[in-house]
């Protein structure tokens, strides 16, 4: 069984632009949640493993917010963290990073349509 395929990982402007947000999004969050300055040993670990499941995004330029994407790459433990995170630090995004949340984030009650 030799389903692993050899990709090239994205680098294209989208996806880095999504590792950043990301980054940002955990960093938020182990700021406020954890009191560290920088990353703590369990949010480091996140950070790497969604800036690497980006890079190996099969869809690549092409891919949609990650919460509406039809392929759930992300193991159970990390999705958990991350939905957490991104409920945690969605808010605070919207008032550091308006336009580039907007796209990714559920919005809370008022804004929605
Ligand atoms: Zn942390």
């Amino acid at each position: 069984m030799t389903k692993e395929v050899k990709r090239q990982f994205n680098d294209g402007s989208k996806i880095r632009r999504e590792q950043e947000l990301v980054s940002k999004m955990i960093y938020i969050y182990c700021k406020k949640k954890h009191h560290q300055k920088v990353f703590c040993v369990e949010c480091q670990d996140l950070n790497d493993y969604a800036r690497k499941k980006l890079s190996l995004c099969q869809f690549g330029e092409e891919k949609t917010a990650c919460s509406k994407c039809p392929i759930h790459c992300y193991k159970q433990d990390y999705r958990q963290r991350i939905k957490d995170i991104m409920r945690f630090s969605g808010p605070w995004m919207l008032l550091y990073h308006p336009i580039e949340s907007i796209r990714h984030i559920p919005i809370p009650g008022q804004l929605r349509k």
